[in-house]
């Protein structure tokens, strides 16, 4: 008996040791004061940004940044976004369990990885080779099976897994590419910066009802812009 409550410890212990990366100190202060202190309030996005390990998504020159409030550059010029606006767009699309998700623009996947803590399945294209493969692989590694990434130009979407419930798109444009409105279901919500790509843009938020869309505008942001495959 004696030896089966040590085993049983040791192997909590093991547990509990591989639970913890160092970081949840620094992750749980990024959410309490740049997050909820800002008036994210929905529990699953809070508990989704208390979990992934945000220095992981970042080059090893940026991890002691990786918890600061604002976007790091990832390569390729293209950036992680600053993790109030992951959190700000998660929240706006409604993400819970049942739910299938389209993000354009995986980055270094970090987006992809916050709504694959909540919803069923994310489906996610990056335009940069490199980047794409480098995603792929980190999500893999960090054991996230209900991600499924690409290369390749997400202006026309995904059509082969659409309806999406929810489509955020981290790239900004002049106008919503008029697939993703297509792909996007009945009750279905999609986020994007739209406006001037080159400066500042306004988050939209398409919500589809009966088959109609209404528009709500939102804050002014800057996003890298929506490449396109020529
Ligand atoms: N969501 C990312 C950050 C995105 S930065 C993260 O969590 O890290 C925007 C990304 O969109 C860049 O990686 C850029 O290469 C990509 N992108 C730009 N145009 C695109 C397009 N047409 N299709 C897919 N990805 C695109």
């Amino acid at each position: 008996m004696r030896s089966l409550i040590i085993i049983l410890m040791l192997v909590s212990g093991t547990v509990f040791c591989q639970n913890r990366d160092g970081y949840e100190y620094v992750r749980n202060s990024m959410v309490d004061d740049q997050i909820a202190a800002r008036g994210i309030s929905d529990q699953a996005t809070l508990k989704a940004m208390r979990k992934v390990p945000r220095h992981l998504f970042v080059p090893p020159s940026y991890i002691k940044e990786a918890y600061s409030d604002r976007p790091l550059p990832i390569g390729y010029s293209q950036t992680i976004s600053q993790p109030f606006v992951v959190a700000y767009m998660t929240e706006l699309v409604k993400p819970a369990k049942g739910k299938k998700a389209l993000e354009i623009g995986t980055g270094s996947g970090y987006q992809a990885a916050i709504l694959a803590e909540i919803v069923d399945t994310v489906y996610t294209i990056e335009i940069v080779p490199e980047l794409a493969k480098e995603a792929a692989t980190r999500l893999k590694i960090l054991g996230y099976k209900n991600i499924i990434a690409k290369y390749g130009d997400g202006y026309k979407g995904w059509p082969e897994h659409g309806p999406f419930d929810i489509i955020i798109v981290t790239a900004a444009a002049d106008h919503i590419p008029q697939p993703l409105k297509d792909q996007l279901a009945n009750g279905g919500r999609l986020i994007m910066p739209v406006g001037n790509p080159a400066t500042v843009q306004e988050l939209i938020l398409l919500t589809k009802r009966n088959g109609k869309i209404s528009e709500q505008r939102l804050e002014t942001v800057w996003f890298v812009p929506l490449k396109r495959l020529r």
